[in-house]
Order: structure tokens, then C-alpha cells, then sequence
């Protein structure tokens, strides 16, 4: 089943557009990578998804048009996000930070803190004093802790080491496995991805320009659209 849909999606910032028709789904239990160059609108879709900033054109979650609902409507429908630059409350313990979060479902707490540890031996420790890959670990956890249908994590593992990167990636895989969540992913590593996504869009320009399945994404496309 189609759990997000977006259609012809436009958005602008004042009189500068930055979206001209975004094209992309994505099904339960699915992971979907978002992809492209730098400034060519990937955050951008993010954050018209989460009715962060005004957009225009199909947006159904759940086929319930989010655009029909207030925004901090949208952001209760049951989409998770772990926004670029990880932004937790940095004067709240971790703990607090998770409990927040938390809505009914059958991510807790203690399932967080069994994904990541290391925020069970910070639980009381500020956030402000975490390093940067547990901030992300807690950014995650508190996606989580709402028990999202869609989780979306835009450059999770942006300037982190690579075993913290390696980290985050495991429990990526782990949330998949054990609750087959949907997963929409904005990230670099074409690595990465390609070992977790079932699909890939990409964007240039503020535009859908390709979509399939991962395993057709060939080096000439990849070349083309994502320049490595
Ligand atoms: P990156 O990987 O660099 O984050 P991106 O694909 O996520 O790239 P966006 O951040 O969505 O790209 O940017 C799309 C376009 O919108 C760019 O031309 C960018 O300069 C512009 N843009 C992004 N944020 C703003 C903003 N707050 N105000 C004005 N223009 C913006």
C-alpha cells in the first residue's frame, strides 16, 4: 500500500523556487532513497513533507491529503523525521528529550536505549554535552519514540566518524528488520544506500528526474545525477 505520495510537488522560499515538480512514493515497509546533488531540493521535499514550509501540489500520507491539514496536524500523522543538522533540546537530559517525543506504539524507551546504548548511559546527562554522532543517535531515538509509519532521516551520518557512521547505519538496518518501518532517506554514501534502499528518486533542479528500483541504477545515471 502507497503510504506517501507526493505529485508535482513545488515549493519556494519568498520569490526564489527551489522545487518545480517533485515526483515520489513511498509504500509501507518500504526504504526509499532521495538523491542528488547538492542544492537540487532534497531537503527541500523534506520539509514541504513535514508542512515545514508552504508547498504546493499532491501530498497524501496514509491517502489523507496533508496540505488539507494545519501543519502541526501534518506533523502528528505519523512521520518521524530526523532533521539535517540533528536538533535536539539541547537544555533537556536525554531522557527528556525521548519522553517528549513518545506517543503509543511499540517504540519505548527501553527499545531505544537497547538500539543505542550509549543514550541508556547518558539518560541523565544534558544534550548540549553530547558529541555529535549521539546527538544524532538521540535525534533518531526521538523519531522513533513517536512511532512514525514513515521515518525520514535527512544526512543522518553527515560529518560524523566512521565508526559512529557505522553505527547509525546498523541500527538504519535494524529498525528495518525488526518493525519493517518505512524509511525515506536523504544521505551521500551511494554505499550505503545501495545495501538498505529498494528504490532511489532522484532530484535535479528541484525535479523528479529519475526513479526505479536501486538495483537499476546504473554508474552512467548515478554519474550524471549524483556526480561520483
Ligand atoms: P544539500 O544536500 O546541500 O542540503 P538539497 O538537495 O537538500 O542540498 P535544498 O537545501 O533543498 O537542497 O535546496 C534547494 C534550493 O533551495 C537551493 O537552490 C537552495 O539554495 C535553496 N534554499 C534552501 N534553503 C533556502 C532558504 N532557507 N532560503 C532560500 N533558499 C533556500
Amino acid at each position: 500500500m502507497t503510504l506517501l505520495e507526493v505529485q508535482g510537488l513545488t515549493a519556494s522560499y519568498g520569490a526564489s523556487q527551489a522545487l518545480f515538480g517533485v515526483d515520489l512514493s513511498v509504500d509501507e515497509g518500504e526504504v526509499v532513497a532521495l538523491m542528488g546533488r547538492n542544492g537540487m531540493g532534497k531537503t527541500t521535499t523534506v520539509k514541504s513533507i513535514c508542512r515545514m514550509i508552504p508547498s504546493e501540489g499532491r501530498l497524501t500520507f496514509a491517502g489523507r491529503d496533508l496540505h488539507a491539514m494545519p501543519s502541526h496536524r501534518a506533523a502528528r500523522a505519523g512521520i518521524g523525521l530526523v532533521p539535517e543538522g540533528r536538533r535536539c533540546f539541547a537544555g533537556l537530559s536525554v531522557a527528556e528529550n525521548l519522553t517528549a517525543a513518545a506517543r503509543p506504539g511499540p517504540w519505548s524507551m527501553d527499545r531505544v536505549h537497547a538500539l543505542f546504548p550509549r543514550l541508556a548511559e547518558r539518560a541523565g546527562q544534558r544534550a548540549a554535552s553530547l558529541s555529535g554522532g549521539e546527538q544524532q543517535m538521540l535525534a533518531i531515538g526521538r523519531a522513533l519514540m513517536t512511532n512514525p509509519r514513515l521515518l525520514i532521516l535527512d544526512e543522518a551520518t553527515e560529518g560524523l566518524a566512521p565508526v559512529v557512521r557505522a553505527e547509525i547505519w546498523a541500527a538504519i538496518h535494524t529498525v528495518r528488520q525488526e518493525t519493517g518501518m518505512a524509511i525515506l532517506l536523504v544521505d551521500k554514501s551511494l554505499k550505503e544506500l545501495s545495501r538498505i534502499a529498494d528504490r532511489a528518486v532522484i532530484l535535479a533542479r528541484g525535479r523528479t528526474v529519475w526513479a526505479g528500483a536501486m538495483t537499476a541504477l546504473s554508474p552512467e545515471i548515478t554519474q550524471r545525477h549524483v556526480g561520483v
